[in-house]
């Protein structure tokens, strides 16, 4: 008889499967989406958990929650990305203890990481945070800015341009999903064409994943589909 499942567990191995699907209804090679465990509001014990699972790469909102965790878990080797909004105070716990920054949105604010970098770090790989149309907050930058900001960000020694992130409001309809992620990889791709050696696309939540996939994400970014409903709705 098998064991029933921790039910952590076996959502980890759904998401797996879905990630999956999605990759093949597409035709992308399996494994070419990363799946960003998204664990902001989720306690240190539960983040472990899914660690043991092969989870590394893990994603935190807020720095001072983000940091605690971080020093009860200093004894996995995790990849830890900010996605937050990040005031300009907080920077340099970002620039010490993150990999990755993700809603990076302005010069001033990468200017200061960049100087903050530890220099026995790699560069902080940033992801420039998009406010297409239909945004849900006000954060992120707007197209039209996006090609100068990400010229000024290649001259940062302490950064590295890795691409593009998008948070679109909610919304059911696969169709409508689509047009926005579409616009999305037409910005990423033309900064491409403009010259810049970009591998990323983070755009894809536990709502809209499979639309994501099919234009061109390569990190998927999900916290509910795998941690369940947060209670409260950050
Ligand atoms: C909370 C959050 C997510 C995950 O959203 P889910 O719908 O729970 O998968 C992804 N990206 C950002 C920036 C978030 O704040």
């Amino acid at each position: 008889m098998s064991q029933p499942q921790n039910p952590l567990t076996e959502r980890y191995s759904q998401l797996q499967t879905r990630l999956r699907h999605a990759e093949q209804h597409c035709g992308r090679p399996s494994g070419s989406v990363q799946l960003l465990a998204v664990s902001k509001t989720i306690p240190a014990e539960i983040v472990r958990h899914v660690a043991q699972l092969g989870q590394r790469a893990f994603g935190e909102n807020y720095q001072q929650e983000a940091t605690e965790k971080q020093a009860h878990l200093s004894d996995l080797n995790l990849c830890w990305h900010f996605i937050g909004p990040l005031q300009s105070n907080k920077s340099r716990t970002i620039a010490e203890k993150f990999s990755w920054l993700q809603s990076l949105d302005r010069l001033k604010l990468a200017q200061r990481l960049s100087d903050q970098r530890p220099e026995d770090m790699v560069p902080l790989n940033v992801c420039l945070q998009v406010n297409i149309s239909g945004e849900q907050s006000k954060s992120g930058v707007t197209p039209d800015e996006l090609s100068r900001l990400a010229a000024a960000i290649t001259e940062l020694p302490g950064l590295t341009l890795r691409g593009l992130m998008a948070l679109p409001a909610p919304c059911d309809n696969v169709d409508q999903q689509r047009r926005v992620f579409t616009s999305v990889r037409e910005l990423y791709q033309g900064l491409i064409d403009e010259g810049h050696q970009l591998d990323t696309l983070s755009m894809g939540m536990s709502g809209d994943l499979e639309a994501a996939v099919a234009e061109g994400a390569t990190i998927v970014r999900i916290g509910s589909a795998l941690f369940g409903a947060r209670d409260n709705k950050r």
